[in-house]
């Protein structure tokens, strides 16, 4: 059974690959391609077998357990590429190496390490390729590794990078710590968490392409912001000679609209401190006032939003309804309280009784 799948080329870069998977990625496509001035689109169909054991990222998390890779004569493969990636994930989880007698364009003949031990698989091409198939397989192995359980010679961050795509597409704050649990639960050995971060690195951007791309995007997500959004500011600068990203001036129509005339209502907002102590805006809404109900639904949004299982700590001004709503919410997360705005508080409800030690 094949099934086609559509990639296009990136204008602004021509080495990286883009999926199209629904209406919208084709929309971005053509907006891209109308942002750059491009006269012509670089789309390419890629027939995928399904078949075979590997088919794109996004479906692998259904993909067979790793000893299930490789099981008998006649199994076909992409390419010897794939049957290759395969018997590495197979021989990871069976915990055992293995030697090339023969490796070339058109075969595949490997055996266990272990000299004496009968274990066997030779391979080849189907026709003219680029497809594999085995063609004779001994998968008894008398050199004890079905019992043997360490680290492995094969893994790398490339051989982590694969295994863990799968997941990182359905779950993309999936941790290294994560990925280190799955890997010894599906393959039974264990990783340093280097290599389960450097693995990570390497998924996340043949995935997304690397963020250079991504400033690449900025561009088009300017025009776009100002379309749907008339009347705002947007302004992107770059070094005029070295053309590289300088600095981005946002402020949508609405938010200058609100600072100029008196708008009711309340922001409810959530932010966090990044790696260098600074304020990130994760999320914000709306609302008419701050109260108890108000702020049990922005929180269970923002639950949502943020996809991920890590506790979190949260800092409040103990705000009406706020102190109540994040422990209904995050019962299993910890919640402190902002000193500055206790002392405020000090000071405003017992005035000339204890403050004085407080006002210094
Ligand atoms: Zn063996």
């Amino acid at each position: 059974m094949q099934e086609n799948m559509l990639k296009y080329l990136l204008p602004m870069d021509t080495h990286v690959e883009q999926v199209l998977l629904d209406d919208g990625d084709v929309q971005a496509m053509f907006d891209l391609h109308k942002c750059q001035g491009t006269s012509f689109i670089n789309l390419q169909v890629h027939a995928v077998d399904t078949r075979c054991l590997s088919t794109h990222a996004s479906r692998q998390s259904g993909d067979p357990q790793p000893l299930d890779r490789i099981h008998s004569v006649g199994q076909v493969f992409r390419s010897k590429e794939l049957l290759q990636m395969e018997l590495t994930n197979y021989a990871i989880a069976r915990g055992f190496n293995w030697k090339y007698l023969k490796n070339d364009s058109v075969r595949l003949t490997v055996r266990c390490n272990v000299a004496v031990c009968p274990w066997r698989l030779h391979a080849f091409v189907i026709r003219e390729g680029p497809q594999f198939a085995i063609k004779s397989l001994n998968n008894i192995h008398s050199c004890g590794c079905d019992i043997m359980s360490y680290g492995h010679p094969q893994t790398s961050k490339k051989w982590v990078a694969n295994a863990v795509k799968g997941k990182l597409v359905d779950k993309p704050t999936y941790r290294a710590s994560e990925m280190m649990r799955d890997i010894r639960r599906d393959y039974g050995i264990s990783i340093p968490y280097h290599q389960a971060w450097w693995g990570k690195e390497v998924a996340v951007s043949s995935l997304y392409g690397d963020f250079r791309t991504s400033y690449h995007m900025l561009n088009w997500y300017s025009e776009r912001a100002l379309q749907s959004n008339p009347g705002s500011v947007l302004s992107l600068e770059v070094g005029p000679e070295t053309k590289r990203f300088k600095r981005f001036f946002i402020c949508f129509q609405a938010s200058a609209y609100v600072f100029e005339h008196r708008v009711q209502g309340v922001i409810l907002a959530a932010s966090v401190l990044n790696g260098n102590n600074e304020l990130f805006t994760v999320a914000y809404s709306i609302a008419d006032s701050e109260t108890y109900d108000n702020w049990v639904w922005f929180l269970q949004i923002l639950k949502k939003a943020l996809l991920s299982d890590r506790r979190i700590t949260f800092l409040s001004d103990r705000g009406k309804g706020l102190k109540e709503a994040i422990p209904d919410i995050f019962s299993n997360d910890h919640h402190g309280y902002c000193f500055q705005h206790i002392i405020h508080n000090f000071n405003d409800q017992c005035a000339g009784k204890y403050a004085a030690p407080f006002k210094k």
